[in-house]
């Protein structure tokens, strides 16, 4: 692709960020896998000690995958919204009683560098998209990085836990029912020390949503 057609599809996409279908930014296939029904309950293998109920829409890969990509590192916002409606399906497995979205946070390096908080964009849009279907929901960042994390690839579930321990801290009142979000889960390490420091802070956290999990997350019985 020549220079400005690259320029001109990241303003105006003319292929499907999920399967590159001609068309626009989401096909009507694509579009479909995010309105469907959730996976349910997920459970990581290994499951890490203190991970709160965490359901997903979707198993990680494929058009997911590149659609969670795009948004994530290429700024495809008018994907925001569809992929907020898709959180928002895997929230309400945990119910539909008032709740408040909490996003993982990234770090303000990865910020910077993406140009935007991804996961905070899909919590507002989940919130949105829980209202419109008449649940009480508002997105919230009670999580702040409390230090640098060093390099995560490559190491153990366990390993990872303690490279992560401490390393978010809450912040805000406790306001009722909270599940935490974000775009993908692995391991499930980053989303223990996300609800450590929540309860830590005497937040309820009832549960953790993403749209997709990787494929070692078999269904809970
Ligand atoms: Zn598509």
């Amino acid at each position: 692709m020549s220079v400005l057609a690259t320029l001109l599809d990241l303003v105006l996409p003319r292929t499907c960020s999920g399967c590159r279908a001609h068309g626009a930014g989401l096909c009507p296939s694509c579009g479909a896998l995010l309105d469907g029904p959730a996976l349910g309950l997920v459970r990581p293998r290994p499951c890490p000690p203190g991970l709160p109920p965490l359901s997903a829409l979707l198993e990680y890969g494929g058009p997911v995958q590149r659609l969670l990509l795009a948004h994530k590192e290429r700024g495809r916002l008018q994907l925001t919204a569809p992929l907020g409606r898709a959180l928002a399906t895997a929230v309400q497995v945990h119910g539909r009683d008032p709740v408040v979205l909490c996003p993982v946070p990234s770090s303000p390096k990865a910020v910077r560098q993406r140009g935007h908080d991804h996961a905070m964009r899909l919590a507002r849009a989940s919130a949105a998209a829980l209202r419109s279907q008449g649940v009480d929901a508002v997105a919230a960042k009670l999580l702040l990085p409390a230090r640098q994390i060093a390099d995560q690839s490559g190491l153990s579930t366990v390993a990872r836990a303690a490279n992560l321990h401490g390393a978010l801290r809450a912040t805000g009142v406790p306001r009722g029912r909270v599940v935490i979000v974000d775009d993908v889960v692995t391991t499930g390490a980053t989303l223990v020390e996300a609800a450590r420091a929540l309860t830590a802070s005497g937040h309820l956290v009832v549960g953790a949503s993403v749209v997709a999990a990787t494929a070692r997350l078999p269904r809970s019985p």
